[in-house]
C-alpha cells in the first residue's frame, strides 16, 4: 500500500498538536497522508520514533537542529539507539541557519558546520539519507556537500527541506543529487513560482513543516499534515500538471529518498 500525499517533514511531535495528535492522524488517513515528523534534538528525536511505533502514516528523521542547540555536541550513541529502530528513514533537521545570526559571528558558523559535518558523517555511516535545514547559508551548505559528495559518492543523499532559494541555488543542489521540498509559501507568494516550475520532475517533494507555516486557506492557523493537499495543488498548478498525477509523483520521490517500500522501511546496503 502507498499513500496518495507524502508531507515529507512536519513536527507532530510539537507541543502544538498536544491533545489533538489522534484529531491529526485521523485527518491523514482520511486523505490517505503519509508523513515524515522530523527531530530537532535528542528528547523530540526520541517523540518522533516514538510517534513513528505507535501509527503506521507515520515515519521519523532523528537529528540536532542548528539553531535549537547551543554547543557543538552530537552524542552517537544516543543517535545511534534512535536510527536503529524501525521507520527511522533519515537524520536530521541538522543544516546550517545563519539567519539568526551575524554575519561575521565565525564562531557560530564553525560550531554550526561541525555540528552538521557529525551528523552528515554519521547518516553515511548509518546509510540514510539526510534532512537538511538550510537558511541563508547556502554557498556554505553546498561547499560542504561538495567536498563531501567527492569522498563518499552515493552514499551521501537527501533533501533541502522548506527550500525559498532560487533557480541557481536549486540547480547545485540537484548537481549533487539532492532535492528540494517545497512548503506552503507556495500557497501564499509568486517567489518560488519559477523554481517550483523549473526543477525536474524527480527531485522535488512536498511538506506541511507544521505545526508552522500554514498553506492557504488555512494561512494563520496552527499547520497540521492535512494541509499538504493544499501545497501539492499549488504545485501541481504552478507546474500545469493533472495535481493527482502530482501527487503520486511525489509520493514515488519520497517513498524512493526515504527508502520506503509499501509501508515497510528497507536500508540498501
Ligand atoms: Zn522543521
Amino acid at each position: 500500500m502507498i499513500p496518495r500525499y507524502f508531507d515529507i517533514h512536519s513536527h507532530l511531535n510539537d507541543d502544538a498538536f498536544s491533545g489533538d495528535i489522534e484529531g491529526a492522524i485521523t485527518r491523514m488517513r482520511a486523505g490517505n497522508i503519509w508523513t515524515i515528523v522530523v527531530g530537532t534534538d535528542a528528547k523530540s528525536s526520541q517523540s518522533a520514533v516514538q510517534l513513528g511505533s505507535f501509527y503506521d502514516a507515520v515515519f521519523s528523521s532523528i537529528g540536532v537542529h542548528p539553531s535549537d542547540n547551543k554547543d557543538d555536541h552530537f552524542d552517537e550513541d544516543y543517535f545511534h539507539r534512535l536510527v536503529t529502530m524501525p521507520k527511522v528513514v533519515a537524520v536530521g533537521e541538522c543544516g546550517l541557519d545563519y539567519s539568526r545570526i551575524d554575519a561575521r559571528d565565525t564562531a557560530e558558523k564553525k560550531r554550526q558546520k561541525y555540528l552538521f559535518e557529525r551528523q552528515l558523517e554519521f547518516a553515511i555511516k548509518e546509510n540514510k539519507p539526510l534532512m537538511i535545514h538550510c537558511r541563508d547559508a547556502h554557498s556554505d551548505m553546498q561547499a560542504i556537500l561538495d567536498a563531501k559528495k567527492r569522498e563518499h559518492g552515493d552514499r551521501l543523499r537527501g533533501d533541502i527541506h522548506f527550500f525559498t532559494g532560487d533557480v541557481e541555488t536549486a540547480k547545485k543542489y540537484f548537481d549533487l543529487d539532492f532535492s528540494v521540498s517545497f512548503p506552503g509559501v507556495v500557497t501564499f507568494t509568486n517567489d518560488y513560482d519559477e523554481v517550483v516550475r523549473f526543477a525536474p520532475v524527480d527531485r522535488i517533494m512536498s511538506e506541511t513543516d507544521c505545526p508552522y507555516v500554514a498553506p492557504l486557506p488555512h494561512r494563520g492557523k496552527r499547520n497540521e499534515p492535512f494541509f499538504i493537499t493544499e501545497i501539492v495543488a499549488r504545485i501541481a498548478e504552478i507546474r500545469g500538471v493533472d495535481s493527482r498525477e502530482m501527487a503520486e509523483t511525489l509520493v514515488k520521490n519520497a517513498l524512493l529518498l526515504f527508502g520506503i517500500q509499501g509501508g515497510k522501511t528497507e536500508t540498501p546496503q
